[in-house]
C-alpha cells in the first residue's frame, strides 16, 4: 500500500536548515520523485506552515524511504482495507 501524509503533522519541514520553501526532506529523497508540495496560507494553516506534502499513490514504489526521513512523523503506510 502507498504512503500517505498525515495533514494535521505535516509542517512543511518548517524550521528545517536547508529545507525552505520549495524544498523538503521527503521530497528531496523519494527517489521516484513522486511528493510534490503544495502551497498554504500560513495564516491559516495548521502549525502555520507554508507548504504540506502530497504523495501521487499512483506512483509510489512503497519504498518507506520517505517515512524515515519525516522529523513530524507525518508520513505512514496506507493500511489495507
Ligand atoms: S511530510 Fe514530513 S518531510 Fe514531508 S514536508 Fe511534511 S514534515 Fe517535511
Ligand atoms: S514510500 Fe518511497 S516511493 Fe512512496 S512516497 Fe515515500 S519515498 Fe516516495
Amino acid at each position: 500500500m502507498p504512503a500517505v501524509v498525515d495533514l494535521e503533522k505535516c509542517n512543511g519541514c518548517k524550521g528545517i536548515e536547508g529545507k525552505e520553501k520549495g524544498t523538503s526532506s521527503c521530497v528531496e529523497d523519494c527517489s521516484v520523485e513522486c511528493i510534490t508540495l503544495v502551497e498554504d496560507d500560513p495564516s491559516s494553516a495548521p502549525q502555520g506552515r507554508e507548504q504540506h506534502a502530497v504523495i501521487n499513490q499512483e506512483e509510489c514504489t512503497d519504498c518507506e524511504t520517505c517515512i524515515d526521513v519525516c522529523e513530524q512523523e507525518a508520513i505512514s503506510m496506507l493500511e489495507e482495507e
